[in-house]
């Protein structure tokens, strides 16, 4: 099973790609978090990403296809995979379509993730994340137990750098001018499926579940 989760920031993307990784069985290959693993591990990839995720911009696509193509020859990839977050430009998707033209591969299904800005500036700008083991909470809807510490772990609860109101909003802007587009190109490749993308985790798992 090889499938493209589009969707704004926000969106349920990430959560959503973690549950449908578990249930298809391929790995699950998320480009926001292998950017920002990047940047707290201090690497030279993440030196030059940080500058442009704190600014909710996009990083370069040379960097970003790179990484996607190291991360899809590795074996556990073989069989299939869940791209989050990739492409999210016309250059990277094309870059992607080259890759697996090359492999005699297809893509089975880009689905789309809908959610309407006001609901997405509300659910960043109250999202928490536990810088121990990456679980997420929500101010209003999904309080920890213990205000800044980790339910399940006990970690540290922190706000992610780019979801500032102001950041949120640039990352909107991108989406809608260089990302949104893209859905055109899987719909033209017959691949595309639109989800509603609000209500609850399983409501919307349950959505995506059933077109799959
Ligand atoms: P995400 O966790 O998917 O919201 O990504 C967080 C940030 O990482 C984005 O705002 C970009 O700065 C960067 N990023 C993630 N994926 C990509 C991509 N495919 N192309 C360029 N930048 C990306």
């Amino acid at each position: 099973m090889r499938l493209i989760l589009l969707g704004p920031p926000g969106s349920g993307k990430g959560t959503q790609s973690a549950r449908l990784a578990g249930r298809y069985g391929v790995p699950q290959i998320g480009t926001g978090d292998m950017l920002r693993a990047a940047v707290d591990a201090g690497t030279g990839l993440g030196r030059q990403a940080k500058a442009y995720i704190d600014a909710g911009e996009l990083v370069p696509d040379e960097l970003v296809v790179e990484i996607v193509r190291q991360r899809m020859a590795e074996p556990d990839a073989a069989a299939g995979w869940l791209l989050d977050g990739f492409p999210r430009t016309a250059e990277q998707a094309r870059r992607l379509d080259e890759v697996l033209e090359q492999s005699a591969k297809e893509i089975d299904r880009a689905v789309l993730i809908e959610v309407p800005d006001d609901e997405i500036v509300r659910r960043l700008g109250g999202r928490r994340v536990c810088a121990a083991c990456g679980a997420v909470f929500h101010l209003d809807w999904k309080r920890p137990a213990v205000q800044g510490v980790c339910d399940l772990c006990g970690g540290r609860l922190r706000q992610r750098s780019d979801d500032a109101e102001e950041t949120v909003r640039e990352r909107l802007r991108v989406y809608r001018e260089q990302t949104a587009p893209l859905a055109r190109h899987y719909e033209k490749l017959s691949v595309l499926v639109a989800v509603d993308g609000r209500g609850s985790v399983n409501q919307v798992f349950d959505r995506i579940d059933g077109v799959l």
